[in-house]
């Protein structure tokens, strides 16, 4: 009767147990939109991860009262420069749990991987930088010393030089697509390429790249290669080129900012990623809901003839702490400096914004970095403005954008790799998009210098 008692004692308190969560959100509109759930419920929260969805009333050590609110999935950033924590603090503010250098990529994996260990605030990863191989091939580095004077982080881009604007040779290509499969070892996530930094990057170069990607079953993002209209070197051959490379190489393939490079023609870049994607090809696409870009106005992009690509002279290259607005002697004087410095690029129309962002290919992702109001407002700004004032989105179509889209991509990174560690057993550790650590970080890495 005693042994009964006390093992209906310990089953009791095993169901207790069982029933108790680290974290309880009470009583909030749960929208996911994976299931289509929409639904008052309560969220059970442990060990970081959401345990149990109910109607029925949940313990925990902690209960939030959500009566009023709607709880979704963290959103997901694959396109966030500023890695440094006062941009993880607003991003956070701004809904975002995982923020991904996934565009051009660290120059080091290895080295930002272990800047961030203990020292983030929400989940970090990188892209191999094709940029910062080629600038390494070419015998001038990116030197980790080099930070971005306003974001404090250390400079992702080249300045325009031999290293941006010429052809590799065969060996160089080869010694470029080495470095890269270091990096993916080091655990990158893909391949980064910012074609239109590395102008001299010839059509077979990308193939090459695409076709190291697709050898490790991961995927290619991609700034692609030019603006505008002009034939040859327009947006439309621009899309052309890369999805060509992801059709030749059968590597999945992600166009970052697709309204950032095709402006004017976004609708028409977009149909043909629709395109591909009806011929069953692996291509995903990503906006922001900003009219202005913004990037180093030492870099390769600003290279003779980009106001003819951009369709807009030296007055719309703005500087994001004064707001100055450029001149030809300013844009020289800035462009020809080995300092990077950021300048806000005002090249696209509302119109077009608001025509972009509630296509259902669009997965929202910033493109954040210091000094752009996409750092901290990007999500908020796609909820404000296409969901509750212009209603071109319906909310849970919002958050499929912000959530379930852009974990599906990265699903292409994660099985990858795991096939990959199944044949190098040694490799388990390298690969993870980062946990962030559980308390506030008093970092003293290059990445948070800000
Ligand atoms: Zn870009």
């Amino acid at each position: 009767m005693r042994n009964l008692i006390l093992s209906l004692l310990l089953f009791s308190s095993t169901l207790l147990a069982a029933q108790q969560y680290d974290l309880v959100l009470e009583g909030g509109r749960v929208m996911d939109p994976e299931s289509g759930l929409d639904a008052v419920r309560n969220v059970g929260i442990r060990d970081g991860k959401i345990a149990r969805v109910s109607t029925e009333p949940l313990t925990g050590r902690r209960v939030v009262q959500a009566a009023g609110l709607v709880i979704a999935p963290g959103f997901i950033d694959l396109h966030q420069h500023g890695q440094e924590l006062a941009s993880q603090r607003v991003k956070a503010f701004d809904g975002v749990t995982t923020a991904l250098e996934m565009e051009i990529g660290a120059p080091d994996v290895a080295q930002f991987l272990k800047s961030k260990e203990g020292h983030s605030l929400i989940h970090y990863g990188s892209t191999a930088s094709h940029a910062a191989a080629r600038a390494l091939i070419f015998g001038t580095p990116l030197p980790p010393e080099v930070i971005n004077p306003r974001g404090g982080i250390p400079e992702i881009l080249p300045k325009s030089g031999p290293a941006t604007n010429q052809p590799a040779t065969p060996e160089q290509i080869k010694q470029i697509q080495q470095r890269l499969r270091d990096e993916l070892d080091a655990g990158a996530l893909g391949i980064g390429m910012g074609i239109q930094y590395t102008p001299g990057a010839t059509r077979l170069e990308v193939i090459d790249m695409f076709r190291l990607a697709a050898e490790r079953k991961l995927p290619v993002y991609t700034h692609m290669r030019s603006f505008g209209r002009g034939e040859p070197g327009s947006a439309i051959e621009s899309v052309e080129e890369v999805i060509g490379a992801a059709a030749i190489s059968g590597a999945p393939l992600h166009i970052v900012h697709i309204n950032s490079t095709c402006l004017a023609d976004t609708l028409d870049c977009l149909s043909l990623v629709e395109g591909a994607r009806a011929r069953g090809l692996d291509v995903t696409t990503e906006a922001y809901p900003y009219i202005a870009g913004m990037t180093e106005i030492n870099s390769a992009l600003f290279n003779p003839g980009w106001r003819e690509r951009l369709g807009i002279d030296y007055g719309g290259l703005v500087l994001p702490d004064t707001g100055e607005h450029l001149t030809k002697a300013r844009f020289e004087e800035l462009h020809n400096s080995s300092t990077p410095n950021s300048v806000l690029v005002f090249a696209n129309t509302q119109e077009m914004v608001d025509a972009t962002i509630p296509n259902p290919l669009i997965m929202i992702a910033s493109d954040g970095a210091p000094g752009h109001p996409r750092n901290a407002g990007c999500y908020s700004r796609v909820l404000a403005q296409y969901v509750r004032e212009k209603r071109t989105l319906t909310l849970m179509e919002a958050l499929r954008k912000m959530t379930l889209m852009p974990a599906q991509m990265l699903e292409r990174s994660t099985p990858a790799r795991k096939d990959a560690c199944g044949k190098a057993p040694t490799r388990t550790s390298s690969f993870s998009i980062r946990r962030p650590s559980a308390t506030a970080p008093p970092s003293k890495n290059p990445w948070n210098r800000a």
